[in-house]
């Protein structure tokens, strides 16, 4: 181990939008700040994800940052290699090269009191470890970065090529291979239909429906992009107007239950333009209030479910076998190529870093225990410490880079408020937190979220520890005008 001298003001976790977006405001202040990102390139979940069909369902123009719009975002919905390039741009284009390290990844970070500095353990990519000191510790470590697994018996005898989503690789191939999906999500539904294309035959096993609108993805013409280039005002009404519909479309999860019936329809519609055959459209229709869990875009997933090469299984999956998927009905499911498109474990990532507070208190129990945390960013007995979409901060209906915004905002002006006080460390005051969590208990009682489906929104106790049940608007008043009695300086 190596125990340097280094000291940082700031050392952030991750190099995905959320580290980005920190780096930026933080090169734009002039503090020394550090960029730990574990792969070898910067990116996040636009890096790491590569399956085939992999894109945004967030228009790439409310999906992008507001300090940074980009009049060349090729269609209306972008592709995952689109949004990595806009990411590559900003890195060079802030110049925050110099502040990334790769290779880098956090195995521990604990909290001293006495200094208010983070000891940060780090491994590189060749098993050397290193310390660094930093003043404040920002987790930019995002919520869909660990897969999960599921625990299907006889899955470890399986023999032929096993896949999860988020560890695909360019390279893989399914031609001429019998493959079985698991999993109806928004990864489910986005490799469906290229692996439908290329497959030889394709077996989706689903366990819950999913409510599917149309995605209508259509190319930004030459005209368009000459003219967002050439007048910045029209690209920012353009993402203005983009940002006003999809805010109403949030009310309708809270507030106006009667938005998402008429929604439903739609869904309804669109299935049954492409599925002709009854019981297949009945099998793909969901028995739950459309939004509990996300609702995915697609004009391609409908198509695909109905080809003659492509089999729906609804019965649960009893066993795993070596060239097979058997399923509660008995049926023996061939297949030699099995994907995994089974979700995250959105606090999996807090798990597997060590970050230590005060008391020895342990940032991953904590949140697997219960995330409480105040606004999302701050967390009590974890002074000098800033979480980046964390618990309760995603959205359902709209780009959470919004949020990310208001964030980093957030933690800014809490760190130059520490320095300004002369301060060693800044947290929230722990007698604020019991009141902020009643809220986002309160608020999403009656949302659509907890009106009765299984979704990665809830944790273990059918708790919203996900997403924000309000308004991005509330949000960002609350953030960026903060309480400063609410935290202490000290
Ligand atoms: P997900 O929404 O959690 O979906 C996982 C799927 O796997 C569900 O259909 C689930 O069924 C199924 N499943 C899990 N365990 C299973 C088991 N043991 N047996 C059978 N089926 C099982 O995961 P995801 O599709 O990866 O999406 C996660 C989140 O990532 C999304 O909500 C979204 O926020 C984000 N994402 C976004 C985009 C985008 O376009 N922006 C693209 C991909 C992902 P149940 O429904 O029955 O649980």
């Amino acid at each position: 181990m190596t125990e340097g001298d280094e000291l940082h003001d700031v050392v952030v976790v991750g190099a995905g939008f959320a580290g980005i977006a920190m780096g930026v405001a933080l090169k734009a202040s002039g503090r020394d700040f550090l960029i730990l990102e574990k792969a070898d390139e910067i990116g996040g979940t636009w890096r790491e994800n590569r399956y085939p069909g992999c894109a945004c369902d967030v228009p790439a123009h409310l999906y992008s940052f507001s300090f940074e719009p980009n009049p060349y975002w090729s269609k209306t919905f972008a592709d995952a290699d689109e949004i990595q390039d806009y990411l590559l741009y900003c890195v060079e284009k802030y110049a925050l090269r110099p502040h990334v390290r790769t290779d880098a990844t956090v195995q521990h970070a604990r909290y001293d009191a006495a200094t208010g500095v983070w000891t940060v353990t780090v491994a590189s990519a060749w098993g050397e470890l290193r310390q660094l000191r930093a003043r404040a510790l920002v987790l930019g470590v995002g919520a869909l970065h660990e897969p999960v697994v599921p625990d299907l018996p006889g899955l470890e005898t399986f023999e032929g090529e096993l896949r999860h989503t988020a560890t695909w690789d360019r390279g893989l191939s399914v031609q001429g291979r019998r493959v079985g999906v698991i999993g109806t999500g928004s990864s489910g539904v986005q490799i469906i239909p290229p692996l439908a294309e290329d497959a030889a035959h394709l077996t989706v096993f689903q366990r819950t429906p999913a409510w599917v609108l149309p995605r209508d993805n259509t190319d930004y013409s030459e005209a368009t992009i000459d003219r967002f280039e050439r007048h910045p005002m029209v690209m920012r009404a353009h993402r203005t107007q983009l940002r006003a519909t999809h805010d109403a479309r949030g009310r309708a999860f809270t507030d106006h239950p009667g938005l998402l019936r008429a929604m439903q329809l739609r869904a309804r519609r669109h299935l049954a333009a492409a599925v002709s055959d009854p019981t297949l459209r009945e099998r793909l229709t969901p028995g739950y209030t459309m939004g509990c869990k996300r609702i995915l875009l697609s004009d391609a997933y409908y198509p695909a479910m109905a080809r003659p090469d492509v089999t729906l299984a609804t019965d649960a999956i009893e066993r795993v076998e070596p060239r097979a998927v058997v399923t509660a009905d008995g049926t023996r499911h061939e297949v030699d190529f099995l994907v995994l498109a089974t979700g995250f474990d959105p606090i999996g990532s807090y798990r597997y870093l060590g970050v230590a507070g005060l008391d020895g208190r342990v940032l991953g129990q904590e949140f697997a225990h219960d995330a409480q945390t105040y606004l999302g960013v701050t967390v009590p007995a974890f002074p000098n410490l800033f979480v980046l979409l964390g618990p309760n901060t995603l959205l359902g209906h709209t780009s959470v880079l919004l949020m990310l915004e208001a964030q980093v905002a957030l933690t800014m002006r809490l760190l130059d408020e520490r320095d300004r006080r002369g301060a060693r460390a800044v947290q929230v005051r722990p007698e604020v937190v019991p009141g902020f969590m009643a809220e986002i208990d309160r608020r999403s009682e009656g949302s659509v979220w907890e009106s009765g489906c299984h979704s990665w929104y809830l944790d273990d106790a059918g708790r919203n520890r996900t997403l924000w049940p309000g308004s991005v608007r509330e949000y960002e008043r609350r953030l960026t005008r903060p309480e400063l009695v609410d935290y202490t300086f000290g």
